[in-house]
């Protein structure tokens, strides 16, 4: 973790320093070593928090994007249950950042505990992650352009599968400064999914909106947003789809409708043998 409770305060760790766990009181040791990101860790044992993972740089510096005071927050369930949030804002947002593989049962434990939870994923885990999510970008039109949408298909990304029916937002960190990928929560149709393009900044801008009004909540507007417009292209092609005269190019979700069962299941088949 990155902190401790020091004399009544909330300290970083130093070489030699020794605190307390702020969710379970118990002694806790400054580790400063060369190897990993400088941490406190739980003098004997693992951590009070199963649901804890262990720090890297890349978790420390999105972190660091946030004000101290919403870092390492404890949040508590009615029932006694309390888990320590990476991040929770100003407009009670949990944002968990996650390197690391999750088991289902697990994600939805925790989309469950928080409500208000946006994932912030590590997309470089592993670098084929990378190569086969922007491959599938590139295969499907987008349905908006501002901002930035596009349809993707299920069965060419193995990230997108392990995140499939998100149920909350879900962020793609592919260690690009300008582009973050929002996976939209909301989809019209299960055989493909929809993300959006945001910039790292304006993600972090869109929580840190201090300044306005208590009642004013950029990213669930922003969330909203997106899922309307999602709703909106999926309504127009369906119309479009009951006419006539058909146009030239559809999103693959549709185009299998066109095609026929038979075609777009040996397509499924084939795209699943690539992971
Ligand atoms: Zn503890």
């Amino acid at each position: 973790m990155k902190y401790a409770v020091v004399n009544g305060e909330r300290i970083e760790p130093k070489p030699s320093l020794k605190g307390i766990c702020q969710s379970c009181n118990l002694p806790m040791i400054a580790k400063c070593g060369e190897v990993r990101v400088w941490h406190w860790s739980h003098a004997g044992k693992r951590t009070c928090d199963p649901w804890w993972e262990n720090e890297t740089e890349w978790h420390r510096s999105w972190k660091n994007q946030f004000p101290i005071d919403w870092q390492e927050i404890i949040h508590r369930a009615e029932t006694g249950e309390k888990h320590i949030a990476d991040v929770k804002t100003n407009r009670d947002w949990v944002l968990e950042f996650q390197h690391s593989f999750l088991k289902p049962e697990e994600r939805r434990a925790r989309n469950g505990f928080y409500k208000k939870l946006v994932w912030i994923v590590d997309g470089n885990r592993r670098p084929r992650m990378k190569k086969q999510f922007f491959k599938t970008l590139d295969d499907i039109s987008p349905v908006s352009r501002d901002p930035l949408i596009r349809p993707v298909f299920l069965g060419f990304s193995a990230l997108l599968e392990e995140w499939v029916n998100p149920q909350v937002p879900v962020v793609f960190d592919f260690g690009e400064e300008s582009s973050l990928w929002c996976l939209i929560p909301t989809s019209p149709d299960e055989m493909y999914v929809h993300v959006a393009e945001i910039s790292r900044a304006g993600l972090i801008a869109l929580h840190q909106d201090i300044t306005t009004q208590a009642c004013h909540d950029n990213f669930a507007n922003y969330i909203l947003r997106l899922g309307k417009i999602v709703s909106d292209y999926a309504a127009n092609r369906a119309r479009e789809l009951s006419t006539p005269s058909l146009p030239a190019r559809y999103p693959i979700g549709l185009s299998r409708r066109l095609m026929g069962f038979r075609q777009y299941s040996d397509l499924l088949h084939r795209s699943r043998r690539r992971f």
